[in-house]
């Protein structure tokens, strides 16, 4: 990548998010030094629109590190029980966000996708976990890395019934018995397919508007077994910036070696940001000014884990009950409860109509753990260290006054 000429030289790029120039290489880190410069963002995010049973749409942007569920989320279908509530799909990677000014005179952030598809993970993806993106790949889909099936067909771990036959990924003959015996799996854990957005069922009707999408509410969440609350909406724009700044996933052992290790990806942009990343936090402090008021920011995190090691949140669908407490939170009319992180919802102000996710069990996904967080401080000093004199000092600050509260919780 030059950024300054605005070039991509690419030669044998065997990883599709390099391989297709348009993606990462240009939507991202290219366009980024194009916002840094002419006053925009170009962001690793999804969008939605949400339409409340009353017709009022928001649409949200999210950021949440690769493998985090930004697809699914993009295009979740929401429980039965929460009738009236309605998901659409702008994008599911790439937000390129402006600020214009309404005719109300009003300057609010617009996003628009810039993307003619969805390039995602094949394995687990199924009818039940992702019901729109399996409509989505139905015809006109590429597919790299899959299993080819006798009838010309595809087929991934988690699609559904195996095969008694197949040629895996690697072009050799598989069968259940094989997979069972040699442990060796049909499609690569990370095969993809390439689908046209517009064949997605719930397609919002915007999503190729160049004009794009307001922002009422940007989330930012990645895999925390612990620590980080369902979600919680930060205190303002600068904490807002702090905690996409600090946003970390933890590894599992299969994947990274040691387990719950956090791994820093900021803004969900570490492989994909095209300048230096405390240049990037400043460029994100400084967006905070350009709308009259700032975008209320929220953290989310689906992936809490119980004692056992199972996910405390069923996630997925119901993630839409979060998203239905983020809009009311924007609208003004939901309560929460403020704590040292900012505020979160009580148990009482979320929809469980159609669950029985218990108040103990929400209890286990919103703790906030005051050694936990002492530590995390500790993590958030050393990553804060290794961006140099560049760092923001507000961040900074941010940090230290949240050690000070925490001690003093
Ligand atoms: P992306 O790379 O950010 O677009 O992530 P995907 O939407 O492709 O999801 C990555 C993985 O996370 C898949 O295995 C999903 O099944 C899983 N996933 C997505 N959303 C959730 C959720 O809410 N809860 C849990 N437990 N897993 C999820
Ligand atoms: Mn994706």
């Amino acid at each position: 990548h030059y950024p300054e000429t605005r070039e991509i030289w690419s030669y044998g790029s065997g990883y599709g998010g390099n391989a297709l120039l348009g993606k990462k290489c240009l939507a991202l880190r290219i366009a980024s030094n194009m916002a840094r410069d002419d006053g925009w963002m170009a962001e690793h995010m999804l969008i939605l629109g949400v339409e409340s049973p009353a017709g009022d749409k928001h649409y949200v942007a999210a950021a949440f590190p690769s493998a985090c569920g930004k697809t699914n989320f993009a295009m979740l279908v929401p429980p039965q029980s929460l009738s009236g509530w309605k998901i659409t799909t702008i994008g599911d990677d790439i937000a390129w966000i402006k600020p214009r000014k309404d005719k109300d005179g009003v300057t609010r952030l617009y996003a628009i996708n810039p993307e003619a598809g969805f390039f995602g993970v094949a394995p687990g993806t199924n009818d039940k976990t992702n019901f729109n993106a399996m409509a989505s790949l139905a015809e006109n889909t590429i597919f790299t890395n899959v299993a080819l099936t006798d009838d010309g067909d595809v087929w991934w771990e988690g699609m559904g019934p195996a095969p008694a036959h197949a040629i895996d990924w690697q072009g050799n003959d598989w069968t259940p018995e094989i997979a069972k015996e040699k442990g060796t799996k049909a499609a690569h854990p990370n095969s993809r397919f390439t689908a046209p957005a517009a064949q997605c069922p719930c397609i919002d009707d915007q999503w190729q508007s160049t004009e794009g999408v307001p922002i009422s509410a940007f989330l930012f969440g990645g895999r925390r077994a612990s620590t980080v609350p369902l979600v919680c909406q930060t205190r303002d724009w600068e904490h807002g910036v702090y905690a996409a700044a600090t946003l970390g996933s933890e590894t599992t052992a299969a994947a990274f070696g040691q387990q719950g290790v956090v791994r820093r990806d900021p803004f969900a942009m570490l492989p994909f940001c095209g300048y230096n990343m405390a240049d990037y936090y400043s460029h994100w402090l400084k967006m905070g000014s350009v709308t009259d008021k700032p975008v209320p920011i929220f953290m989310v995190n689906w992936f809490r884990m119980n004692e056992k090691g199972e996910f405390a949140w069923p996630g997925f669908g119901d993630n839409a009950r979060v998203l239905k407490w983020i809009i009311e939170r924007c609208e003004g009319k939901a309560s929460g409860v403020e704590t040292t992180l900012g505020w979160m919802p009580n148990y009482e102000d979320m929809d469980w109509s159609g669950t029985d996710f218990s108040k103990a069990e929400f209890a286990g996904v919103t703790s906030l753990d005051k050694q936990a967080w002492l530590s995390e401080l500790e993590g958030v000093k050393d990553w804060f260290g290794k961006m140099g004199d560049k760092l923001p000092a507000k961040l900074a600050d941010v940090r230290d006054k949240f050690e000070k509260e925490f001690q003093a919780a």
